[in-house]
């Protein structure tokens, strides 16, 4: 992409409303535009990132055998009185009346619908386990939106369901999605930690939140430092494998990993050795439950067993706030400067620079190197406006792009570019082909 075609708004002054680094550096940025309180407009660069997160969630889930599908935004009341729930929820719930005056509203979750959806199409245990997931955007009428995208009113999120048998069958089911969480954080490059958490409105009896540490989370999050050096992706996950399923789940569990709610002073001095002790903040990015029959029995949702008995089935549901994830991945990487990306979900791998736009040597040689890159599958912002270089290099290490390719006439007349890494500031003075080379060779530096 040409920079400038793009539609960047960016920003050099600091938003007034902006509270925390990553909301500011989003709207610096020209990431997204606020529409009503807790509401955005994702603008083409942040909408990029989305899409790269979303994807990475998609494959992960898709990875653990869990099926893909799309539930609308607006559900039926009548599914939400079935279950109990449409007094429960209260306030956060968008209600909303169509001309036949027929109740509706704008989906906060999709527990009543999935059932419902669930105990249409199954009959008989041989059906499951059944594992649905969809990608879709969420209304809660947050009482204060705040912090951006992080605590919206809309806002993008996956959601998974599970049906299984029995308990026993229904912890394998969760122990799969537990695991597709600790792969697909950190396939974004971030640390987020598993912890006991309280099941909220959704009810239920088994639950964790994964947490990315940031000290302006809304959690509290305490547990053993040992826990922050687990690391997932040495090894794969063989999703059939149960009983190494369950095993995965103890040692990620097994760290006295508390959130606030949960938080037991008394166990965390008995269970913690006071130099591995840590207390610190976190953002809440994903959550897993297991709930039984919570829905599964008011809602009707049997499947005949071996004998051909009814039986209620055993639900879970899974969580991830893909659009929060935005904000807490810059809340994780960034500098004085704006947003480090990690590569994977970085919405440009290279940020090409040319310092003297207008310049036939420095232009030709830069439409060249944008045109190769591109021929290659290198995601490239190719800035060719005629701005200052501050300015240039300003706006590029705010959008955060992990590469910089620099072309300035000084250097192209010895043949030479300079390559600058975002997240080290490392420069390396290379000949054009080097550079072209490393871009689009490994791909990583
Ligand atoms: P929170 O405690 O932060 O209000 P929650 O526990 O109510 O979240 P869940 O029902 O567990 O949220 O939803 C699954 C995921 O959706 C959460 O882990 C979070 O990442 C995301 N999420 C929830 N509420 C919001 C919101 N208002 N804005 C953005 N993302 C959200
Ligand atoms: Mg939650």
């Amino acid at each position: 992409m040409r920079l400038s075609r793009f539609l960047l708004p960016t920003l050099k002054e600091t938003p007034a409303e902006a509270q925390i680094v990553s909301h500011r550096l989003m709207l610096r940025a020209g990431m997204v535009r606020q529409t009503s309180a807790g509401i955005y407009a994702w603008l083409p660069l942040g909408y990029r990132v989305l899409r790269k997160i979303e994807q990475i969630v998609r494959e992960e889930q898709d990875r653990a055998g869990c099926q893909e599908l799309l539930m609308p935004t607006i559900q039926p009341a009548d599914l939400w009185i079935e279950s109990g729930r449409y007094d429960d929820y209260g306030k956060e719930m968008l209600r909303i009346e169509d001309r036949h005056e027929r109740k509706l509203l704008f989906g906060p979750t999709n527990e009543e619908m999935i059932t419902d959806i669930f105990r249409s199409a199954t009959k008989s245990y041989r059906e499951l386990p059944q594992l649905l997931y969809h990608i879709q955007w969420k209304f809660r009428d947050e009482i204060r939106p705040r912090f951006g995208v992080m605590r919206g009113r809309e806002f993008l999120m996956k959601d998974s369901y599970s049906f299984d048998l029995s308990y026993e069958a229904a912890r394998v089911s969760y122990a799969k999605m537990f695991a597709s969480y600790l792969r697909t954080f950190a396939r974004m490059g971030l640390q987020a930690i598993p912890m006991e958490a309280d099941t909220g409105p959704i009810g239920g009896d088994l639950s964790h939140e994964f947490i990315v540490l940031a000290d302006t989370g809304e959690s509290g999050v305490f547990c053993d430092r040992q826990a922050l050096e687990l690391d997932v992706l040495d090894g794969g996950i063989d999703y059939d494998d149960h009983a190494g399923l369950e095993a995965l789940m103890t040692r990620f569990t097994s760290h006295y990993a508390r959130t606030d709610e949960k938080h037991d002073a008394e166990r965390f001095a008995a269970d913690v050795p006071a130099d591995r002790r840590y207390e610190g903040r976190g953002i809440e990015v994903g959550q897993v439950f297991y709930f039984g029959t919570k829905y599964s029995e008011p809602m009707k949702a049997a499947v005949a067993d071996a004998d051909g008995h009814p039986v209620d089935v055993h639900m879970g549901s899974y969580g991830i706030g893909v659009s929060r994830l935005v904000g807490a991945i810059i809340e994780a990487s960034h500098d004085e400067d704006g947003i480090i990306w990690p590569e994977p979900v970085a919405p440009y791998q290279v940020g090409l620079i040319n310092l003297k736009s207008g310049d036939a040597d420095c232009d030709r040689a830069c439409d060249d190197i944008y045109q190769r890159l591109n021929a290659a599958g290198v995601e490239t912002l190719y800035d060719d406006r005629s701005e200052r270089a501050g300015a240039k290099f300003a706006d590029m290490d705010l959008i955060g792009l992990p590469h910089q390719l620099i072309v300035g006439p000084r250097g192209l007349k010895a043949g030479m570019v300079e390559l600058k890494h975002r997240a080290t500031g490392e420069r390396d003075e290379l000949s054009l082909e080097a550079a072209i080379g490393r871009l689009t060779g490994a791909h990583v530096l």
